[in-house]
Formats: structure tokens, C-alpha cells, sequence
């Protein structure tokens, strides 16, 4: 399976995160959404991201090596990668960006956002697969 996914992440305290290129950042404790895309392998890289054990290589996988964050949701489409920043660009609205954040390879200001509980909106973009 191919497609995109969004991460919804909690981060149970206040977190120092070293994230290569991008620096040291502090994240607040909440809830946090990542948005990727898998243009092949799909639920690969999903376990991938519920694995702590890795080598970094994605942003996101400092953010998810750290104890204080735990994945309680995922969920995906099959779509393109266009669809990916359309998504990251729909939570921009709810949420505040992680400045720089998963998006090396794109024109978005993030792929990060910290968002509310109110993060129903995506269910309507989205597929769920909930593991909390
Ligand atoms: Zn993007």
C-alpha cells in the first residue's frame, strides 16, 4: 500500500529535542500532529514510526524516539504526496506549526503542528486506525 498519513502524537511533558539540522527544539507538552507520505510501503513506515529503536534519519524520528511522546493515533489514505501538503495546510488552520519541521522537501512552512483535541476535522480527510 502507498499513500499518506498523519501521526497524532502526546507529548507527555515538556521536551528538549536535538533534531539534526533543525536545531534544539522545545516542544510543549499536548497533542501533536505529523503529516508524511509513504509512496510505497505504507504500513512499513508506519511501524517503522512506532518503533523506538531506529537510526534517525526523518525528523520525526527524534521527536518519536523520545520517551515523553507516544503515537495514540494514526491515520492514512491511499493519495499522492500533493494530497500530503493539502493536509499539513488544513492543519495549519487548527494547529501552530513546528517551523521547518518534516518538510525539507516541500514549500510548507511545516509537516508539525501542536493542535487541540479538536482534531476531528481530519477524520473527514482521512482513514482512522486508532491505537490508543
Ligand atoms: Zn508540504
Amino acid at each position: 500500500m502507498k499513500g499518506i498519513y498523519v501521526l497524532i502524537i502526546r507529548v507527555e511533558k515538556e521536551t528538549v529535542l536535538n533534531v539534526g539540522a533543525l536545531g534544539a527544539l522545545t516542544l510543549n507538552p499536548g497533542l501533536y500532529a505529523y503529516v508524511g507520505s509513504a509512496q510505497t510501503n505504507l504500513e512499513q513506515r508506519i511501524k517503522r514510526h512506532l518503533r523506538k529503536e531506529k537510526r534517525f534519519f526523518w525528523h520525526i524520528d527524534y521527536l518519536l524516539s523520545s520517551d515523553a511522546a507516544k503515537v495514540v493515533k494514526v491515520l492514512y489514505k491511499d493519495a499522492g504526496k500533493t494530497e500530503e501538503c493539502a493536509v499539513a495546510n488544513a492543519l495549519s488552520e487548527k494547529g501552530v506549526p513546528v517551523d521547518g519541521f518534516g518538510c525539507s522537501d516541500c514549500d510548507c512552512r511545516s509537516h508539525l503542528f501542536h493542535i487541540g483535541a479538536d482534531y476531528g476535522f481530519l477524520w473527514a480527510l482521512m482513514k482512522g486506525l486508532s491505537l490508543a
